[in-house]
């Protein structure tokens, strides 16, 4: 669309000036209600006072120094993130598939310390974890690998939410970890049968496996609890966060806990940006406004809300297939493919995501009020039901 930037990506034809909370206007000054924050990022909604004041004052005062330095703010984000998610560190970067990359090459070391020279990850079909070789080539979805070859090896791949096939590979002795979303993201808003987690944590712990959550997009309260797991009542080894950490300002951490924690030394691993002053400034402030606020019960209410809503508006409808999800993540799967529908929603100033060909999905901001999940209600209905008589 435009000569200078690459086109790797199919943007639909609006631009946006500027946001306040769930709403964003466009360079005409039209308003849309955005029921996808910017892909599961602006959890507190668009240009929060909290998160806009943090910066300022950061930014006023020390932006970047290096982590050849002990860096104040990113041992205080540390602390909180330890004490919220029960992981003992943290490594930060900028993005998820960094914070996956991290994970990765921590399963790898680990797995190195203890005489596995070729060791595995298991992954699932339909995941999504990043761009990068690494991550693409742990990604379930070919589309994302095609033209990239040779990937990445040392990933062995079965159903999402299949506990028994990765009990079958129980005697295999290379792998060293499970990778998995608790709700994918990008593969369709797949919610595991309950006891999932608790599955993958028995195995790992028979195994000596390392069990990774990719909690990029499902957490930092986005599905009614700070993180997934925490719905299981389970802890992972390592947990990779991004998107609604930063509301914004490119963030990723993983985070590991037990011998996972001591598997970096020096010189292992890094990141030149990571953690500075100014991005550690803007997560505290989100954890900090998430907290105070009580973001993450009103998270879980107006997805329940959304949830019961689109089941009772939807649920028996002919073309719809499922009405799912947890907290505000929520996804309607049709029974044919309809990536129009995202247009049709920008002209009735609504911005929602499809994925995976026929999964509308829903990822609101964890700010959104009652009046603003009936109008989304009321338009993803109408778009439905228009786009299924069609
Ligand atoms: C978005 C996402 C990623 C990749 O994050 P980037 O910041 O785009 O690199 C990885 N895993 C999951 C589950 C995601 O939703």
């Amino acid at each position: 669309m435009n000569p200078v930037l690459m086109a790797n990506y199919a943007r639909l034809p609006v631009a946006f000036a500027r946001g306040e909370g769930a709403w964003l206007w466009d360079t005409d000054g039209e308003a849309y209600l955005d029921a996808l924050s910017g892909i599961a990022v602006c959890g507190l909604g668009h240009a929060h006072p909290a998160v806009a004041k943090a910066l300022c004052e950061q930014a006023n005062t020390l932006v970047h120094t290096s982590n050849v330095y002990r860096i104040p703010r990113q041992e205080q984000l540390g602390e909180r993130l330890h004490a919220l998610t029960g992981m003992d560190r943290a490594f930060f970067c900028n993005s998820g598939a960094e914070a996956n990359e991290a994970a990765i090459k921590l399963a790898r070391l680990h797995g190195h310390h203890r005489g596995i020279a070729n060791p595995a990850i298991v992954v699932m079909e339909g995941s999504f974890h990043g761009r990068t070789l690494a991550t693409l080539s742990a990604t379930g979805n070919a589309k994302i690998q095609a033209g990239f070859e040779p990937l990445v090896s040392g990933f062995i791949r079965v159903p999402h939410g299949d506990l028994a096939a990765i009990e079958a590979l129980a005697d295999n002795p290379d792998i060293v970890a499970v990778l998995v979303e608790p709700i994918t993201g990008e593969g369709g808003i797949r919610v595991p049968a309950p006891g999932y987690l608790q599955g993958i944590r028995r195995l790992c712990d028979a195994r000596g496996w390392l069990m990774m959550l990719d909690e990029i997009q499902t957490g930092v309260g986005r599905t009614g609890r700070w993180f997934a797991y925490q719905h299981e009542d389970v802890l992972p080894d390592v947990l990779s966060l991004a998107k609604g950490l930063g509301n914004g300002v490119p963030i990723g951490a993983c985070l590991a806990r037990g011998a996972a924690a001591e598997v970096f030394g020096p010189g292992t691993h890094g990141s030149t940006f990571g953690g500075n002053p100014l991005v550690c400034a803007a997560a505290l402030a989100v954890l900090d406004t998430i907290e105070q606020d009580d973001l993450v019960a009103h998270a879980g209410q107006m997805g329940t809300y959304l949830l019961e809503g689109f089941r009772t508006r939807l649920g028996d409808l002919a073309g719809v297939n499922d009405v799912r999800g947890k907290g505000l993540m929520l996804g309607i799967e049709l029974d044919r493919p309809c990536p129009e529908l995202v247009k049709q929603a920008l002209k009735k100033r609504l911005l929602i995501n499809v994925t995976a060909g026929s999964v509308i999905r829903l990822l609101p901001p964890l700010i959104l009020n009652r009046e603003e999940a009936d109008r989304i209600l009321d338009t993803v209905e109408t778009l439905v039901r228009e786009f299924l008589a069609a």
